[in-house]
Formats: structure tokens, C-alpha cells, sequence
């Protein structure tokens, strides 16, 4: 345990403090030079100190995979993809499923076939998927594998829907969902243990806190870790609708510590779907035909209602995904006439009157800076003449609304340092920022990654960094060097 940290810079060009700490708590704060050197003090040579990073939407479980599956990022053609399919075909084991993450197909010249992964891997099931997850591209044996309906149609006479899928291999939404729950499969021991490693590797980009938005039972999942010697990061669980009776009868609500460094978190709701899938619910047509020439709004108010009253009830904090303007302005309206506030996760395309309204409601704005850099030219090309009031975060903030940061790991990576880059820069690389007038500054977009403050009598998650967070370069705040990671006083990562 580490009892003091001396020598150590605040933000905003502060003399440099030593701080105390004791029971995981920050006790005191003095000028540098009060407290001496020994067991357990650190010396943070004139380094920056910080409270703990927060990445406030992951799917850790899926994020831990991702880590290892097959890298599409960067594959701009389903030709492309088919490629490294084929090279891994050649190093998996027989019957292995290959599988692959986080591939971008809106702007490919070309269209992904079931029959392109059949020629790349004809020995193995192949199951892809896309970098917003709601979308998977499986192989004709893959389809016979993990989706019943395809094997049962493919038996018989196959429905309009099935036989799409089984000339495009292309699942969306639920149909998706249910072939990601099963690759879910890997035995507990082994997701564990990569779930372990993920959180390691975040806690050394000074993450000390995740809200893990996993689609699963999640209360069993962190129990068994943190029984098991999970102590790498805070976890705040969501409970999907699909679970809240079973969540109810057992007494969870938010805010319920149910094991060490483990509470429960919002209820979550998916309303729409999103960009790249062309599934988000919007006010205005996407530009291309389409049997949902306007998204699709999985859940309509009226069901939304009983469902957030219902959680709000018994207890639980409401998080709403929507993505699109008509999703969220359905969320707000709910909000308003359930009389309760919450989040709206994503909050990606608002309706100008809809700013506001955050803020009326005591609704956050829980969103995901780097989204907007990775989605650019999707988003010019399908919210044409609309991209202005997308992934809008100063018009959030100037209209009052609080906002929060998260990466939504596996879709962009689980590092509060991208998602605080892309928040205040608008870009990546050499490229014009994108709207650059809806960036925030630093000091906010560092505000809404942290739930503490450098304070006496707060939680000693702590960080130490080399650059100095408020005057870096958006490159030097991508790749900011975290020396020291706190936890309630205990080391969690240490470069020093
Ligand atoms: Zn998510």
C-alpha cells in the first residue's frame, strides 16, 4: 500500500503537493517538501498527478476477445478481408471458428459474401464482426453452426430473411447479437483470464474504473472474477431488460456493491440500432434505399415506458443506447413522462431542440469521442447535411448537459487517452478536424473521464503522468505515458 506520493504537479499550473493517503483516501494535501521519504511513499519527481480515468461504456468480456481475434480495422475492401481470412485459415486448427473483429463495411467497393468467405477458409466456420458490432458476416458453415433458423431453412424452404443471409452472410441486430452470444462460449476460466489481462493493460493507461455494459448475466461473471482475484479496476455492471425480473427478485439495484471493487449499474436498454449498420432510428431517410428507410427503433415508447418505470422503481439507474435523432428524441420524451432522469448512451445524432433537453431532464450524455473520428465519412454519407449536429459535444455542454466519456470497447479501443484526444481534437493523424467547432477542452474532456477529484477526503485513485494533460498535443494525449495508476492507494500499474 502506498501511504504518501511526494513531489507531485496538480493540473492548471499549481505548485507542486505532496498528498497523504490511508484506507484507500486521500488525507491530506501539502505543500511539496512536508512529507518525508520511505516505505510506501512515492516520489513523483515533479510528475502530474490526477484522479483515476473512468472509461464509462465497455464491453469488457467482448473487448478481451477482441484483443485477440483477427484484425479487420484496417481492411478497406470485403476483398481485403477475405485475404487475411485465408491467411488464418491456413495457421487455425481443424474445426476451429475463425473469427474476426472490427471490420467497417459502409464504405467498401465491393459487397461481402457468405460465398467470398467459403473460397478464402473452405475448411473452417468464419465469423466476422463489424467494428460497431451490429453486424456480423459469417462463412455458409458458420451460418450452419450458429444460426438454427439458417440450418432449419436450409433443411426446408428458406424464409426472405434467411435466404439474404445466406447469399450475403450478412447478420444485423438481434440475428447478430445471438451468433457474438455464442463465440460468448469460451469456457469461464479461459474469458477470465483474458477479462484479467484487458483490465491490466487498461489500469496501465490509468483507467481505475469501467461501466461494463457486457450483454450478459453480469453479476455471476464479476463475482466469480473478484472471487477468483480480480482487483484491477472499479466495475459498474448493467442489467439488460432480458434479466431484470431475475435482478429484481435478488434485490440488486444501482449503486449495490455485490462484491469487492463490484456494483451494480444502470438497467440498459437498446432502442436503436447504428451508423454503420444503417440501423439507428432517425428523423429523416437515409440517403440510399432501404426496407428501413429510417432506421429501426427496436424498442417504441410504449414499451420503453413501463420498462424504465418499472427499473426505475426497483431501484436501478436507466441507460437508453440511441444513436440516431428520432431514438433519441423517443428516449427524452420517455424520460420526461416517467419523471425520472438517466443516460442516453451514444447520443450520436441530436435533433437541435434535443440539446437542451439533457440538461431539462437530468439526462447525461454518455458518449464516445473517438466514434466520430473513426465514423466521419460514414457519417457524411449517410446523415448527408447532418453531420453538424452529430457526435455534437460542445453543443451538449454549451446547452448544459453533463457529459460522460467512454470508448464502447470492442468498437474503439478501451484507452480514456483516445477518447479524451478525439473529444478535444476531432481527429486523428494529419487529417482537418471533423466539425472542429464541437470540440471540447481538455479540462472537460478530463472532467467527464473522472469521478474524483485530487481532494482530501477522496477515493485515492490516482494517477501519474509525464505530459502535462491540459497543454499536450493530441497526439502526445493519445499516447500519454502513465507512470502510476492508484487504486484506493494500491498500485495497479507502476512505471516508475
Ligand atoms: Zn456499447
Amino acid at each position: 500500500m502506498i501511504t504518501a506520493i511526494r513531489d507531485a504537479r496538480p493540473l492548471g499550473g499549481h505548485a507542486p503537493i505532496d498528498v497523504s493517503i490511508a484506507d484507500g483516501l486521500i488525507t491530506g494535501i501539502h505543500p511539496a517538501g512536508t512529507l518525508a521519504a520511505g516505505e510506501g511513499v512515492i516520489d513523483a519527481a515533479g510528475r502530474w498527478i490526477m484522479p483515476g480515468l473512468w472509461d464509462e461504456h465497455v464491453h469488457l468480456t467482448q473487448w478481451a476477445q477482441h484483443r485477440r481475434r483477427l484484425d479487420l480495422e484496417g481492411a478497406s475492401s470485403a476483398a481485403e478481408v477475405a485475404s487475411i481470412v485465408r491467411d488464418a485459415a491456413a495457421d487455425a486448427a481443424p474445426g476451429e471458428t475463425i473469427v474476426g473483429g472490427g471490420f467497417r463495411d459502409a464504405l467498401w467497393p465491393d459487397a461481402p459474401t457468405a460465398a467470398l468467405l467459403d473460397a478464402a477458409a473452405p475448411d473452417h466456420a468464419v465469423v466476422l464482426v463489424s467494428a460497431d458490432v451490429h453486424c456480423a458476416w459469417l462463412s455458409t458453415a458458420a451460418l450452419a453452426r450458429y444460426v438454427p433458423a439458417y440450418a432449419a431453412a436450409s433443411a426446408g424452404s428458406q424464409g426472405a430473411e434467411t435466404a439474404d443471409a445466406a447469399v450475403s452472410g450478412l447478420l444485423r441486430e438481434e440475428a447478430a447479437f445471438a451468433v457474438t452470444r455464442q463465440l460468448d462460449g469460451a469456457p469461464d476460466d479461459v474469458l477470465d483470464r483474458w477479462v484479467d489481462e484487458a483490465a491490466r493493460e487498461a489500469a496501465a493507461r490509468g483507467v481505475v474504473g469501467v461501466v461494463d455494459l457486457e450483454m450478459r448475466w453480469n453479476r455471476d461473471d464479476w463475482a466469480r472474477r473478484v472471487e477468483g482475484g480480480f482487483d484491477a479496476l472499479r466495475v459498474e455492471f448493467g442489467v439488460y431488460p432480458q434479466h431484470l425480473d431475475r435482478a429484481i427478485e435478488l434485490g440488486l439495484r444501482s449503486g449495490l456493491d455485490v462484491a469487492e471493487g463490484v456494483r451494480v449499474g444502470p438497467l440498459k436498454v437498446i432502442t436503436d440500432g447504428s451508423l454503420n449498420t444503417r440501423t439507428a432510428y432517425c428523423c429523416d431517410p437515409y440517403p440510399e434505399e432501404s426496407a428501413t428507410p429510417y432506421g429501426v427503433l427496436t424498442v417504441p415508447p410504449c414499451d420503453l415506458e413501463p420498462l424504465l418505470a418499472r427499473a426505475a422503481e426497483a431501484g436501478f439507474e436507466l441507460a437508453v443506447h440511441a444513436i440516431g435523432d428520432g431514438a433519441n428524441h423517443t428516449a427524452l420524451d420517455v424520460f420526461a413522462r416517467i419523471g425520472r432522469g438517466g443516460r442516453i448512451e451514444h447520443a450520436q445524432l441530436l435533433r437541435p431542440c434535443d440539446f437542451p433537453r439533457f440538461a431539462a431532464l437530468g439526462v447525461v450524455a454518455s458518449v464516445q469521442p473517438e466514434h466520430a473520428v473513426d465514423d466521419r465519412d460514414v457519417a457524411e454519407r449517410f446523415w448527408p447535411g447532418r453531420t453538424g449536429r452529430a457526435f455534437a459535444l460542445r453543443s451538449l455542454l454549451d446547452a448544459g448537459a453533463r457529459l460522460v466519456l467512454g470508448s464502447d470497447a470492442p468498437v474503439a479501443p478501451l484507452d480514456p487517452w483516445v477518447s479524451i484526444a478525439a473529444a478535444t481534437t476531432r481527429t486523428r493523424g494529419d487529417r482537418e478536424p471533423f466539425h472542429a467547432e464541437q470540440s471540447i477542452t481538455p479540462h472537460e474532456a478530463l472532467a467527464a473521464s473522472t469521478r474524483s477529484l485530487v481532494a482530501v477526503g477522496e477515493p485515492a485513485d490516482l494517477l501519474l503522468v509525464d505530459a502535462d494533460p491540459l497543454t499536450a498535443s493530441g497526439d502526445a494525449l493519445r499516447s500519454m505515458p502513465v507512470a502510476l495508476t492508484l487504486l484506493g492507494g494500491r498500485p495497479t500499474h507502476s512505471a516508475l
